[in-house]
């Protein structure tokens, strides 16, 4: 189909994801796992004529079952994990006076972007996993002991907002004995076409809820990581609290809202840490606008999140194409995503009580072994080198054979 040609994977075997995730269900011998971005959620129903902006989340959970999806998981839960990782980092960093400003990492099109063209700075960037990673990590780990499955037999396939997400699915760092974390990616176009395929529409199914009691559970501060702003809002929320004792008096931080390309703010992290600058920035031009500015000594900021797409992941590259500019839908989507959070009765990411219970029962603290070993990765000069000599290419040569 027309897939073949957005999928460099469908592309090379001659066959596109949709397939390969049907595949995967379809396979009677295989336990698969599927797991779904936080903006998603509010998109997704406009490929089915259902309101803008509006969380088809239970519908998306029916869908899945009636598919024949053995688990069916949130990467929301996932997002709350990142932030428990990705805060402590940020502590870890301004405790010890490591590299900062720190950079967050839940978007392959920034990380990729930081690899390509300004690959020095790449220990600026958090090593804690994307959720989708970090998911797909614990899915074939935590989750397999506490159902009592072979690891070697579960699939995990991601429904995502976001094209780069099959690239970050596929590199080396995110691959175990052999067998990659997430196995397949769809966007939610393709996710869309699939349900299409399969004769179900969205819009007419019932609602279900989750029904996993391991790793679905997600607070506020999860869903808002799909618009440009979330990662730093949920990142205040929970640092505030582990450095000072006390939830955040106004949990929306609202300082970090908006469509401005940069917004600012600064917290207080009490008399040890003092203030620290935060920037949000979305675009990849505004981006390098803030890496040249690092780079040149002119920054003031302690923490940076940056996504690549405007609006953040709510405007990626996977989601349904709206007919309506930037300022149309996309508002919808984000507030759809913001009115989530205002709803959920946890707010804050280390309130999930089932994230509580991962670090209990498996993790046991953030940055621990455990962590280090199944939620951080490394990055790499992805720069190619035209200038080489004979001599390093001979050497290359050699060191390789
Ligand atoms: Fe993907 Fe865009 Fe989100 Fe980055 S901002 S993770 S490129 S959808």
């Amino acid at each position: 189909g027309q897939c073949i040609l957005v999928c460099p994977v469908g592309a090379l075997a001659g066959r596109n994801n949709i397939e390969d995730a049907m595949d995967l269900i379809y396979n009677p011998e295989l336990i698969t796992v599927v797991q779904f971005a936080p903006a998603v959620r509010t998109a997704m129903g406009e490929e089915f004529n259902m309101a803008k902006g509006e969380n088809v989340e239970a519908k998306m959970i029916t869908a899945l079952k009636r598919l024949g999806v053995d688990v069916v998981l949130d990467t929301n839960f996932a997002a709350d994990l990142v932030i428990m990782e990705e805060g402590s980092e940020l502590l870890h960093r301004l405790k010890n006076k490591g590299t900062l400003p720190m950079f967050t990492s839940c978007c392959p099109g920034w990380v990729n972007f930081v690899e390509k063209n300004y690959p020095e700075m790449t220990p600026n960037i958090s090593t804690t996993s994307s959720p989708q990673q970090c998911l797909g990590a614990m899915a074939k780990t935590y989750l397999a002991e506490k159902m009592d499955l072979d690891p070697d037999r579960i699939r995990v396939i991601s429904i995502m907002p976001c094209t780069a997400k099959k690239g970050e699915a596929q590199r080396p760092e995110f691959q175990r004995n052999g067998r990659p974390d997430v196995d397949v990616v769809l966007t939610t176009r393709e996710f869309s076409r699939l349900l299409k395929r399969e004769g179900l529409d969205l819009a007419k199914l019932e609602d279900s809820q989750f029904d996993n009691p391991w790793m679905t559970d997600y607070s506020g501060a999860a869903v808002i990581f799909g618009n440009t702003g979330g990662v730093m809002e949920a990142a205040v929320r929970t640092v505030h609290k582990l450095v000072t004792g006390n939830e955040l008096d106004a949990v929306e931080y609202t300082d970090l809202r908006g469509d401005a390309l940069r917004r600012e703010a600064t917290v207080d992290l009490g008399p040890a840490l003092g203030e620290v600058k935060l920037a949000v920035v979305h675009t990849l031009k505004e981006a390098r606008r803030l890496m040249d500015e690092i780079k040149s000594g002119n920054s003031p900021y302690g923490f940076v999140e940056v996504m690549a797409c405007p609006g953040g992941c709510q405007g990626g590259g996977g989601q349904p194409r709206s007919k309506h500019s930037y300022h149309g839908t996309a508002r919808e989507r984000s507030q759809g995503i913001y009115n989530i959070d205002k709803n959920r009765t946890i707010r804050q990411s280390h309130n999930n009580p089932m994230i509580k219970r991962l670090y209990a029962d498996f993790l046991k603290k953030p940055l621990g072994h455990k962590s280090h070993e199944l939620l951080h990765t490394t990055y790499r000069d992805r720069r190619r080198r035209i200038n080489h000599s004979m001599h390093e290419i001979w050497k290359e040569i050699e060191e390789r054979s």
